[in-house]
């Protein structure tokens, strides 16, 4: 199949993180009852996580100034400073969440890692993807890490040519059609779509991928018959 990098996506592909996500909006949202009832906040909150979001990028700590800046909107500013310090809480304890690695990633990882240049390719803040990738116990097994602002095909396209391969080299792996796999598959590269059960609203496209370079697996293990 003539690929020389494979790159993982990390955040749902190698260790879980939306869900911990869900679990905060529903602790914020409920902070929130007496104003308005939880999908409305929810909603107030992610038209703000997406308006900010070429200002903060993605990331935990984005997340925390959007949840404030709703709880703001909501209330009509009313809000009580210790909700706002409630607010801080919940960011600092996602920050300080235990990797919990998706099944079979060790194995997978160490199994391909003699055959192809491996690398971590993500989005979310530097600092927390870091402190993620030393508590899994995985970055020996990588060649490259690559923490991006943003998925998009010229992000890829950067990435490749900095990797020093053509796009029918690269291999991408990862839970998002939109971030993961799309523009990758536009840019002339492959990829394999390891769907997770949880994925955020604004990384959700409809779509049913015919494409002579995808595959979609439905765990990660079954990856490696595929590429050993
Ligand atoms: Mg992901």
């Amino acid at each position: 199949m003539n690929i020389k990098v494979i790159a993982f996506d990390a955040d749902d592909t190698l260790w879980v993180n939306e869900p911990f996500f869900r679990e905060t909006e529903l602790d914020f949202c409920r902070m929130l009852e007496a104003y308005l009832p939880e999908h409305a906040t929810l909603r107030e909150l992610l038209k703000i996580e997406i308006a900010n979001m070429p200002l903060y990028g993605y990331g935990i700590k984005g997340f925390m100034l959007s949840m404030i800046e709703t709880a703001l909107t909501v209330t009509d500013k009313t809000i009580d400073l210790t909700a706002i310090e409630k607010i801080i809480a919940l960011g600092k304890e996602m920050l300080e969440k235990p990797v919990e690695l998706l099944e079979g990633v060790e194995e997978v990882v160490s199994a391909l890692k003699g055959k192809y240049r491996l690398v971590m390719a993500t989005k979310g803040d530097l600092l927390d993807q870091e402190r993620k990738l030393k508590k899994s116990g995985l970055e020996q097994h990588f060649h490259h890490i690559e923490i991006m602002s943003d998925k998009k095909e010229s992000d890829y396209l950067k990435l490749i040519r900095h990797l020093d391969i053509q796009p029918e080299e690269f291999l991408m792996i990862g839970n998002s059609l939109k971030s993961d796999i799309l523009p990758v598959l536009n840019i002339g590269g492959k990829a394999i779509h390891v769907p997770f059960h949880t994925t955020w609203v604004h990384e959700m496209v409809e779509s049913n991928i015919e494409h002579p370079d995808f595959k979609e697996c439905a765990s990660l293990k079954e990856i490696l018959p595929v590429l050993l």
